[in-house]
């Protein structure tokens, strides 16, 4: 079958980007002949950018390119499934996938222990909670205890007791999730950073 660009007004198709090893699904862009043809020739997927209204080849300012492995054309000629290697991290957010938003990552017990602050400030009234009566106290509390846990750290990083160490590290990234949460944030946006900081 014959790949048919004159279907849709401005001669764009749609090109389905897959990961070939993970078969994850990384992207969604739109090519041109000429996009599909500098695809083919380079090895590295090429859209037609309708933002950019020019011919974009993924990677191009990051280096996060799309290493082409394989095209196939759809049934009735009008859809490309790509299977491609990525270089890097695939969205401009930094996440492997345009599908993946920050907060679908999951860190095990670290992520249901933020789902737990996160009940527990959302339920303020609750008296037996630290978390909500810290979270009462106000966000200058919450920064003071994550500066003094910082400071206890220091302290105790200097002395020779690893029990002492570990558990004021502990303290640390307990009241360090909860500055997070109150300022609306969840570990895993710090993750993301580091994640596109990775070349
Ligand atoms: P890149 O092609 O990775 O060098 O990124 C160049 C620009 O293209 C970015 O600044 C974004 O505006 C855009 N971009 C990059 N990746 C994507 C993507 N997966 N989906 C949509 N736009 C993207
Ligand atoms: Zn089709
Ligand atoms: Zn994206
Ligand atoms: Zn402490």
């Amino acid at each position: 079958m014959e790949i048919d660009f004159s279907k849709s007004a401005h001669g764009l198709i749609p090109a389905i980007i897959q990961d070939s090893e993970t078969k994850n699904v990384l992207m969604l862009g739109y090519m041109n002949a000429e996009a599909y043809q500098k695809t083919v020739e380079t090895g590295k997927v090429t859209f037609y950018s309708r933002s950019k209204q020019r011919l974009w080849t993924k990677g191009e300012e990051s280096g996060n390119f799309l290493n082409l492995v394989d095209i196939k054309n759809d049934c009735d000629g009008d859809t490309l499934l790509i299977q491609a290697q990525p270089v890097g991290p695939t969205c401009h957010t930094g996440a492997d996938t345009c599908w993946q938003t920050p907060n679908d990552e999951s860190y095990g017990f670290i992520s249901k222990l933020e789902n737990t602050i996160e009940s527990r400030i959302k339920n303020a009234d609750s008296e037996k909670s630290y978390v909500a009566s810290l979270f009462k106290l106000g966000i200058n509390k919450i920064i003071q205890k994550v500066g003094e846990e910082a400071v206890e750290v220091v302290i105790e990083a200097k002395d020779t007791n690893d029990d002492l160490f570990l558990g004021e590290s502990a303290d640390l990234f307990f009241h360090y999730l909860i500055l997070l949460q109150a300022k609306g944030f969840k570990l895993d946006d710090v993750v993301s950073i580091l994640k596109s900081r990775q070349k």
